[in-house]
């Protein structure tokens, strides 16, 4: 009966909801059944090279037709949108996109207002929240978007995090096995369908939650330290987050089931191409975990780095602006080149493009953490311009940030490219974004659905408000 139950719920596609609330439509500009979008540039998220002059139909929130402008048939009575000039991309899948927010000054608040908007606002049409604080304000935040009562991007919900004895606050400690696999099956009957483990979890622990959470349907991601990368590879995990600088591996000096305090110094010396790292990839790639890059989350912490956008410190509540300016003084003048060095940064992006170049699957979030510099949804998009200067093409980036984060989330048959039979969720960009990567920045409409929303309304509504709700 429950796995009977598992498979409907899997196979059932994202419906729109049978009506928006108002409170959502002030920000839809294109709500039609029958659209074409003709004349874009299509970087259509299958890693396929970008095609110029295509067109999109779209009927009842769903793709229907893709091509060359000059041979895709646009049927009678289709709202035609003329897009010359713009870029077409696949909404946006943030794989490490919390509805909380950490900011310097020690702020710390749920999104359930900001979150939603900027995420949306940016491109970003399917969000994992791959960690909360505050579960329920998250559960019921997804089922007010998919019942149309707020505007908002589709939400996998994560559960609480785990951690071990060493760690707290808001984290779930699990001290035995018996205790991850009681706080998994409790979140699965929930809502949630990931887990999230932390840096002082123990081995025992991590792999009794990664079966239970296996046994219902459940997937296991962690950013993790007291467990290396391949012990956990090893008990099953499903997914890593952040990449090389959280990979305990790197450490020769760790003990089992112990987060060493030398890790970052240790692991910001290391070779990203060397042999810990090649076996750490292998490791990886062998057993098809995927891993979650989140460039944007750590380039805060590298002195001299261009980060005080001006759209960022616009939409901050100014103590919170205030506090990071103070903070990003600090890191700009810090002697040792910030509190993460310019190299250590270098390393994670080869570290991503060799783990990418081995095959692995690779997707990408913001993690609004940290200090605070990189907000929901525009941190999303620095992440694209950030692939682009560690080497990857915007096919690449693209895919990196829409079909792989899909397919982790087991939904891409449904979303993440561009192509028949998905559903409508793309980002209009205006400009070519293969010639600039700061087109990233520049959604006109985002659909999601089908339904267009406007990306300048959802942004300017946050003005001000982040750190605040
Ligand atoms: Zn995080």
């Amino acid at each position: 009966m429950y796995a009977l139950h598992l498979l409907l719920a899997l196979a059932a596609p994202a419906q729109r909801p049978d009506s928006l609330a108002a409170v959502v439509r002030e920000y839809v500009t294109v709500d039609t059944t029958l659209l074409a979008l003709t004349h874009v540039l299509l970087v259509d998220g299958t890693g396929a090279a970008p095609k110029p002059d295509q067109s999109i139909v779209i009927r009842a929130g769903r793709i229907v037709a893709v091509g060359p402008a000059a041979s895709v048939q646009i049927p009678a009575g289709a709202h035609t949108m003329d897009m010359s000039g713009s870029t077409v991309i696949p909404g946006l899948i943030g794989m490490h996109d919390h509805l909380f927010y950490t900011a310097a000054g020690g702020r710390a608040v749920q999104m359930s207002y900001t979150g939603p908007r900027l995420y949306l606002g940016s491109g970003v049409t399917t969000i994992r929240t791959t960690g909360s604080r505050s579960a329920y304000a998250e559960i019921n935040l997804k089922d007010a978007i998919d019942h149309g009562f707020t505007p908002g991007p589709r939400i996998h919900i994560t559960a609480p995090y785990i951690t071990g004895a060493a760690g707290g606050g808001s984290m779930a400690v699990v001290n035995s096995p018996e205790a991850a696999r009681r706080f998994v099956a409790y979140w699965g009957a929930e809502g949630a369908t990931w887990i999230k483990a932390y840096t002082d979890i123990r081995r025992a622990d991590l792999g009794a939650a990664i079966q239970e959470a296996h046994k219902r349907g459940m997937k296991v991601t962690g950013h993790l330290c007291s467990v290396s990368f391949q012990e956990a590879v090893a008990l099953g995990i499903d997914n890593l987050e952040h990449g090389m600088l959280t990979a305990s591996d790197f450490d020769s000096s760790k003990k089992q089931d112990v987060c060493p305090v030398t890790f970052m110094a240790q692991v910001s010396q290391s070779d990203p191409r060397g042999s810990v790292a090649q076996a750490t990839i292998q490791s990886l790639v062998q057993h098809h975990v995927s891993m979650t890059s989140t460039l944007a989350v750590y380039e805060p912490f590298v002195a001299n780095r261009p980060t005080k956008d001006e759209r960022v410190l616009q939409a901050m509540d100014p103590g919170v602006r205030d506090s990071y300016l103070k903070m990003r003084q600090q890191i700009d003048t810090n002697a040792n080149g910030g509190w993460i060095s310019g190299r250590a940064f270098q390393s994670a992006m080869a570290f991503e493009r060799a783990f990418v170049e081995a095959g692995g699957n690779m997707a990408a979030g913001v993690d609004p953490t940290g200090i605070g510099g990189a907000l929901a949804g525009f941190g999303d998009q620095r992440n694209y311009e950030l692939f682009i200067e560690a080497g990857f093409t915007p096919a690449q980036a693209i895919r990196i940030m829409t079909a792989n984060g899909a397919r982790i989330l087991g939904v891409l048959q449904t979303l993440g490219t561009v192509e028949p039979g998905k559903m409508a969720d793309l980002v209009v960009l205006r400009g070519d974004l293969t010639a600039d990567p700061s087109v990233i920045r520049a959604p006109t409409i985002v659909f999601k659905d089908g339904v267009g929303y406007d990306s300048a309304k959802l942004l300017a509504s946050v003005q001000g408000r982040v750190g605040v709700n």
